[in-house]
């Protein structure tokens, strides 16, 4: 038998948002590897084998993942969202090109999944219309003056910011630094969302603006997009607003 590695995005949480093709690919596995809660989310037959590990370990688990598939199995590895933006598909491959010749020969898939920042901006509207990025507000695996330079760089260009992993009890304070950040190159009425757990039971949504936003609003469940210069709010009566950002560039 020939082993294989399908990295699957699972989505933001809610099981109509997982995509069929990744669902398919579950049910192929004869084992699950992944961070506890994201396996916990696929419900897996009686004869898979589940892999849960802590969150830090990515790496161990992308390596005992090709280590599985190498003996025969036909591996699974889950990530929350889309398992290609900051999660772990890039394990895997770093893991590859540093490991045993022999992985490189192995079948390995990447089944793609509804990112948080899809998901939360179809709650809102369309903020990511026009030219966007996304950034890791977390310093776990880069320098903290790397994501300040982006953030700046990124606000000056003009390009609605999508920020991951905005805060965590490890990482209370970056979320406060960055808006000090981007209040230095964004006007205060640039909106802002806290999109909380979407598709989950908890969700919360918020839309406010850079001059009032709140860091404690977040935590490491919340997707935060900053709107630019030109996203523009639509106030609606008894609703929450609409936030889009036009196509056309003036
Ligand atoms: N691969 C995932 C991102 C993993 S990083 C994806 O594509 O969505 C973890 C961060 O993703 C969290 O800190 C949060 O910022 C965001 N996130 C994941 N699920 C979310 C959800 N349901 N609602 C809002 N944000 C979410």
């Amino acid at each position: 038998m020939t082993g294989s590695v399908v990295i699957v995005g699972l989505g933001p949480g809610a099981a109509e948002m997982q995509t069929p093709q990744a669902a398919a690919a579950l049910a192929a596995a004869t084992d699950l590897v992944g961070y506890g809660p994201y396996v916990d989310r696929v419900a897996g037959g009686p004869e898979q084998v589940r892999h849960s590990s802590d969150n830090r370990e990515e790496l161990d688990r992308a390596r005992h993942a090709l280590l599985l598939a190498a003996a025969g199995r036909r591996v699974a590895v889950v990530s929350s969202g889309d398992a290609g933006v900051f999660a772990m598909a890039s394990a895997v491959f770093e893991a590859i090109e540093a490991g045993e010749a022999a992985w490189r020969a192995l079948d390995v898939q990447v089944v793609p999944g509804i990112s948080a920042m899809f998901a939360a901006a179809a709650r809102v509207g369309a903020p990511l219309g026009a030219d966007f990025c996304a950034i890791s507000l977390s310093d776990n695996l880069k320098p903290w003056r790397v994501v300040l330079a982006r953030l700046q760089a990124a606000a000056a260009a003009g390009f609605v910011i999508a920020l991951y992993n905005p805060l965590s009890n490890a990482r209370p304070w970056q979320l406060g630094a960055a808006f000090e950040v981007l209040r230095e190159v964004l006007p205060g009425s640039a909106p802002v969302v806290f999109a909380t757990a979407v598709s989950r039971p908890e969700e919360r949504i918020d839309v406010t603006t850079l001059a009032l936003a709140e860091p404690a609003r977040a935590d490491m469940r919340t997707l935060v997009l900053i709107g630019s210069a030109a996203t523009r709010c639509i106030a609606r009566e008894g609703g929450r607003a609409f936030v889009y950002s036009p196509r056309s560039v003036a």
